[in-house]
């Protein structure tokens, strides 16, 4: 064995940061092994945090589940609502709209997905809209939601994220991590091979550590100003760099899915909580002053502001390596993606998951390259994914938009989008976040229009495939019958609605 490496083991984690993704991290690490491990969160209150991110994706539910979190629960103390999916609405052109639901779309055959039938369908006349077939699309347009037996709807939720991170530092606290107060002034490295030590603070107090998580957000203290780890910029192909975000009190009962209304340079969103409304516009700095963004912002917002307009900065983009020495960047730290898909607090749950699923006794560079090689391939997934909705889109009515149909883009989703257009086909890779049925929905939502699919489909008779597209319709539409008004749920199901 190693002599360096036994006298080193990993005992005390310290947390830098908390926002989401720090006490995330304090409750799913205290969680799991605060039986064995020191747990140390620092973070200041005088810095505090970004205090958007709201919108998540289903698998919040499964992260929850693994840390036993109530739900009824979570979504009291957080004002949570429940999320089935996103509405774009003027992405593919001015005044059309399409929803990407977290359901699954009609039935697979072994043959050929579901796609080819619908398409086969559509071009006899015997198909409605794609997602009519969607369970989770028709309870969103309907404003429906309830738990279903074995999973039988998939959700998300809104949420507060100031009282999530409080909620999550109550759960992290009682399971016996610490919490200091105090501002970094400096990260302290070791002489011989570079490795932090500890954490200074503005008071003098040291924080020692073996092992630290940088989630000090965009200001990156520990993995960027510290260990000087670059950060590829993505911004040639994600044109967003700026948001104003605002709160406002609701006006009307909560809807079960996000808006995402394009603009003339960027996107707005609205995320409803269970009393308040987040809402804020994204846009490209190069494209549109800061003066008519705010203004375009606060002229579309329903309900009265309970806050002023924030401006925040951002580069799109991620660190070359996440984890770098016995440092690993969790959350706006690691890198940021625009929120068009919620999938930063994704990926901060399953930067967390594959640290505890490869939890080092002691730094092993072999792990730590593979849990590089991990978060590189998860979040490029994600990131060609967002580029697909500038991309392919029939709007080009300003500058921006001519500019996001024009510019090249990655060879690995020019492939995607050649392969649909020519076949109607979609491969996931193993691990991939989105799987075939959100492509689909994204492709033929922003008008990519597949020049044809699966010849097992011109087989069937004309009855046989409208009995087939009407027999997943009817079980669509019966199984809405049964599930309440989204918001008469919520007031049953965690009372504090
Ligand atoms: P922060 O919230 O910034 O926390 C940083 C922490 O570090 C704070 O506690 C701060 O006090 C501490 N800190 C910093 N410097 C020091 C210091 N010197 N000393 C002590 N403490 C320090 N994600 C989604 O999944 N869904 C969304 O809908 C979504 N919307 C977004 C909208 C916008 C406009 C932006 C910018 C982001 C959005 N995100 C979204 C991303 C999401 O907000 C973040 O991933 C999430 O909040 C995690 O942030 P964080 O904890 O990394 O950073």
């Amino acid at each position: 064995m190693d002599e360096k490496k036994e006298a080193r083991p990993i005992r005390r984690v310290v947390i830098a940061g908390g926002g989401t993704a720090g006490w995330m991290a304090a409750a799913a690490l205290s969680k799991t092994l605060g039986r064995v491990l020191q747990i140390t969160l620092v973070e200041s209150e005088e810095i505090g945090t970004v205090g958007v991110g709201e919108a998540t994706i289903p698998t919040l539910v499964t992260f929850h589940r693994l840390l036993e979190i109530n739900e009824q629960a979570f979504m009291a103390a957080t004002q949570a609502t429940i999320k089935l999916g996103i509405a774009f609405e003027n992405w593919r052109d001015r005044d059309q709209h399409y929803i990407h639901s977290f359901g699954t779309t009609g039935k697979d055959h072994w043959t050929a997905g579901f796609q080819h039938f619908w398409l086969e369908g559509r071009r006899r006349g015997l198909a409605r809209d794609y997602g009519d077939y969607c369970f989770e699309l028709r309870a969103a347009q309907e404003n429906r939601f309830a738990h279903l037996p074995n999973g039988g709807i998939n959700y998300a939720f809104h949420l507060d994220a100031g009282r999530y991170a409080r909620f999550l530092r109550q759960m992290s606290e009682q399971h016996g991590a610490v919490r200091i107060e105090g501002k970094i002034r400096q990260v302290c490295t070791r002489e011989d091979d570079g490795f932090i030590e500890a954490l200074e603070l503005e008071d003098g107090r040291r924080i020692e550590g073996d092992l630290f998580i940088d989630c000090t957000g965009f200001r990156a203290l520990l993995i960027g100003q510290a260990l000087g780890v670059g950060f590829e910029d993505w911004s040639h192909w994600l044109f967003c760099d700026s948001a104003f975000a605002v709160q406002t009190a609701s006006v009307k009962p909560p809807i079960p899915y996000t808006r995402s209304i394009a603009g003339e340079a960027g996107w707005q969103w609205r995320i409803p909580l269970q009393r308040r409304a987040g809402n804020g516009i994204v846009f490209s700095s190069r494209f549109i002053d800061n003066d008519s963004a705010r203004a375009t912002l606060m002229g579309s917002i329903e309900g009265e502001p309970l806050i002023e307009p924030r401006l925040l900065r951002f580069r799109p983009g991620q660190r070359h390596k996440v984890w770098e020495k016995n440092c690993v960047a969790l959350g706006l730290a690691s890198g940021f993606l625009e929120p068009l898909e919620s999938t930063n607090i994704h990926l901060i749950q399953r930067g967390i998951i594959r640290l505890l699923q490869c939890f080092p006794a002691v730094l092993e560079q072999a792990e730590i390259d593979e849990y590089n090689r991990q978060a590189e391939a998860e979040i490029t997934h994600i990131r060609d994914f967002i580029i697909l909705h500038y991309h392919v889109t029939h709007r080009r009515d300003t500058a921006f938009w001519r500019a996001a149909a024009e510019m090249s883009i990655p060879d690995s989703l020019q492939h995607r989008i050649d392969l649909f257009r020519e076949t109607a086909k979609v491969f996931r890779v193993p691990n991939e976040l989105f799987a075939e049925n959100s492509w689909i929905q994204v492709m033929l939502g922003q008008g990519l229009e597949p020049k044809s699919w699966h010849p097992v489909t011109g087989l069937m008779p004309d009855p046989e495939l409208r009995g087939f597209l009407e027999s997943i319709r009817g079980g669509v539409e019966r199984g809405l019958r049964q599930l309440p008004v989204h918001q008469r749920y919520l007031e049953t199901y965690c009372p504090a609605a």
